[in-house]
């Protein structure tokens, strides 16, 4: 049995004292694989050197995140639009790209604008996407549709939604990333998934943030991911066995891993 760990951010700063160790520690829990999303141009030297440390195990996309959607953008775009030319086959995915209008909307043009080009981008290199939505659920899945001409996949990290918007999503060919929000007393996603079919399903943790029960308040890493696995058992009622081989085949087959 092992699982992949589809979205973890374990080249920031958080694990700057122990990041070995928290990687170790997440592998003796069968947590075997680690995608990491890139954020900006600034995290992917430390996500590269991550990757570089555990060839087998950890995984870069190239992105940039959308809260990093700034005055800049343009120039960050073009800097990994160069990385991805002269790296052919080094990044499994886009991401990750999105919409957050939750904190700041100034730059939801250009936030809309840097969507667009990396979607494009995505369906150039043939590589799926990771998304992050956040106070946008709407207008993203407008942007999914309008961008899917058949050749868009991806995953909407993190995903928080409606019945509705988890059923439009996987219409437009998606799957959903689920993480620690699954555990919290207060998440509706168990009732949602209840109705949902495993084979849309892959799992994360976005470590170091959204830690599952019981682990709330401190620093979420990858080991943490059990935790979610446990509870879509619980909802599935199926075993831990079962989980880890359909939500790692999931993964392995959107993100073009070879199977372990
Ligand atoms: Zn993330």
């Amino acid at each position: 049995m092992h699982f992949i760990d589809t979205h973890t951010h374990l080249y920031l700063d958080e694990f700057e004292s122990d990041r070995h160790q928290v990687i170790n520690r997440a592998i003796a829990k069968s947590i075997k694989r680690f995608l990491l999303p890139n954020i900006d141009a600034a995290s992917v030297e430390s996500m590269l050197q991550l990757c570089h440390d555990f060839p087998d195990n950890c995984f870069p996309m190239l992105g940039l995140h959308p809260t990093s959607v700034k005055e800049d953008w343009k120039l960050q775009l073009k800097e990994f639009e160069e990385l991805l030319a002269v790296n052919p086959g080094k990044f499994i995915a886009i991401g990750e790209i999105g919409l957050d209008f939750y904190w700041d909307k100034s730059f939801e043009a250009q936030q809309l604008q840097a969507l667009r080009t990396q979607f494009d981008w995505a369906k150039k290199l043939d590589l799926p996407v990771a998304i992050h939505t956040r106070a946008a659920f709407p207008q993203m899945l407008e942007e999914i549709a309008k961008a899917q001409d058949g050749n868009l996949k991806g995953v909407l990290h993190c995903f928080t939604g409606t019945l509705e918007e988890a059923q439009k999503a996987i219409e437009l060919g998606f799957l959903l990333g689920i993480g620690g929000v699954l555990t919290y007393k207060k998440s509706t996603l168990p009732e949602i998934l209840e109705t949902i079919e495993l084979k849309h399903l892959i799992l994360e943790t976005d470590a170091p943030f959204l830690p599952p029960v019981p682990y709330r308040g401190k620093r979420n890493e990858s080991a943490y991911l059990i935790e979610t696995a446990l509870k879509l058992a619980t909802i599935k009622n199926l075993s831990l066995d079962e989980i880890a081989a359909q939500t790692t085949q999931n993964a392995n087959h959107l993100f073009k891993l070879n199977p372990l």
